[in-house]
């Protein structure tokens, strides 16, 4: 077994899941998580063993309820009643799921109070062969460190009858939603969310915090749906992009402009390039309100804009690149290859697509370095994996050396922020600097993790200057802006 993988994880026992056969969502529900992670280590070793050594992966230590974004498809019982669940898989019918293991638990309470709402509201569930009825489907998305909570009802039409005394009753009972947004689809498609829609209440967005970054998500938007996980992917990714500050960066299908931002500190300029023009907007928005004034992101098809790189002669430094599942395409690898950035990092959902990218990216004088997976949607057979390539002869020793996964030190990412961040923070909110010392002291009173850098004396005649009540209240401010309490 790997040895990163988490002693926990290899105590926690089965999924037990009274759905699992019908649901058809987790694949692995019969092996131990234990198990599972050696399953896709073993795989992700067969498909890149060609090209790279492959790190052990890289697990949680409680692998449940990680799913931020729930998606409930409604249906009617043998007596009428609404219901809600996931389609079988391959069909139109539903199986209903009441409590699911691996989806965020707020979530799941949230669509049954909207469920049993129903009747009582006179609100008909769609039916998708006659076309009529309102409500089609709801989609929750949470934030893991904000907690915010945006919820999109789907429906047949934006005329919404009752709409204020059914949104009255849904925020009574649940007041942690943070935004409503209502969705039309009335289309007779399998998307979920259709394109018209009108918010309810709220800013009819979410917002998140990653690597010490807030991000607004669109319902629309792409965003990792396991937060948790995102962060150990992209600070792998980022790491094994060994940046040293002078970089221009391509953030390739980059969403929301995740990756890159969270890298953005450490690179001197950054150029995303995404085909959804909400997520692009989000993007912009994402890299203003961090402050980040060194990116620049670009709404086109990748494949079209590196072509057109290639034509200029204008190579980036660095590609990070995260393509859907079906992975990238020839327009951009052959562009990508005539650009010769000296490194290219390949954020992979899918290890198919990966080997048959990496076949074309070595047939063209790259060389795959190292592989690192990780585990963003445990249960599933789903495995995320992070391949650092470069151009030309490598000292693999040196690169090992660069980015060894030990030595990196996360624990200060672990609770939201670095340092430094908070003390930007701080200082453009309140005008205050306050010291490493200051934060650390203000974080063991809040009961945080202080970094093994910051763990200063905690005997009472130390004599440490205390943190001022008005630089606390700055600090504790700050916290809350990063979702740390
Ligand atoms: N890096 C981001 C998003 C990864 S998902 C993150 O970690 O959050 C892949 C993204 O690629 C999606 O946002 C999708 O809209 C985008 N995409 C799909 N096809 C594309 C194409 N041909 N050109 C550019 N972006 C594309």
């Amino acid at each position: 077994m790997p040895e990163s993988i988490p002693a926990l994880a290899a105590r926690e026992q089965r999924l037990a899941c009274p759905v699992a056969a019908r649901c058809g969502g987790c694949q692995l529900t019969r092996m131990t998580y234990h198990q599972q992670l050696a399953h896709k280590q073993a795989l992700v070793e067969e498909l890149l063993a060609p090209y790279c050594p492959v790190s052990p992966i890289l697990g949680m230590e409680r692998p449940f309820h990680y799913r931020n974004k729930v998606h409930a498809a409604l249906g009617v019982d043998k007596r009428g009643l609404p219901l809600s669940g996931v389609y079988a898989a391959g069909t139109h019918r539903i199986v209903p799921v009441k409590r699911c293991l691996i989806e965020d638990e707020r979530a799941s309470r949230i669509i049954q109070t909207i469920v049993e709402l129903l009747p009582a509201f006179k609100l008909r569930v769609y039916n998708e062969y006659t076309g009529r009825g309102f409500l089609r489907h709801v989609l929750v998305r949470t934030g893991w460190r904000t907690g915010e909570i945006l919820v999109v009802l789907v429906a047949s039409s934006l005329e919404f009858p009752g709409k204020r005394a059914f949104v009255a009753e849904l925020k009574r009972r649940h007041p942690e939603i943070t935004s409503l947004v209502l969705n039309q689809n009335d289309r007779h498609t399998s998307m979920v969310l259709g394109k018209r829609e009108t918010v309810l209440f709220g800013p009819g967005y979410l917002e998140d915090v990653l690597c010490g970054k807030r991000f607004r998500i669109s319902p629309q938007s792409f965003y990792q749906v396991n937060a948790q996980q995102a962060e150990v992917l992209y600070r792998t990714a980022i790491a094994m992009a060994g940046l040293t500050g002078e970089e221009t960066v391509l953030d390739a299908y980059c969403g929301t402009g995740t990756i890159g931002l969270c890298a953005a500190d450490h690179i001197r300029r950054l150029i995303g390039v995404e085909l959804n023009p909400d997520a692009v907007r989000d993007a912009r928005e994402n890299a203003a309100r961090n402050g980040v004034a060194n990116a620049e992101f670009l709404c086109e098809d990748a494949g079209r804009f590196m072509t057109r790189l290639a034509r200029q002669r204008q190579t980036p430094d660095v590609v990070i690149m995260d393509p859907p599942r079906a992975g990238s395409d020839l327009p951009f690898l052959r562009s990508l290859i005539a650009l010769a950035p000296a490194k290219v990092v390949y954020v992979s959902c899918n290890p198919e697509t990966l080997a048959r990218d990496l076949a074309v990216l070595c047939e063209g004088g790259y060389r795959a370095v190292q592989a690192v997976p990780v585990d963003m949607f445990p249960w599933t057979e789903h495995v995320e994996t992070v391949v650092l390539l470069s151009k030309g002869e490598v000292d693999s020793k040196k690169i090992r050396v660069e980015f060894s996964l030990e030595d990196m030190d996360m624990s200060e990412f672990q609770d939201g922020a670095t340092y430094p961040q908070i003390k930007e923070y701080v200082l453009e909110h309140t005008g205050l600097k306050v010291s490493n010392l200051y934060i650390s002291q203000i974080k063991r009173k809040c009961g945080l993790e202080v970094g093994k850098n910051y763990n200063l004396p905690k005997s009472e005649d130390s004599r440490q200057p205390q943190c001022p009540p008005e630089k606390e209240k700055a600090i504790r401010e700050a916290f809350k802006y990063f979702g740390m309490i």
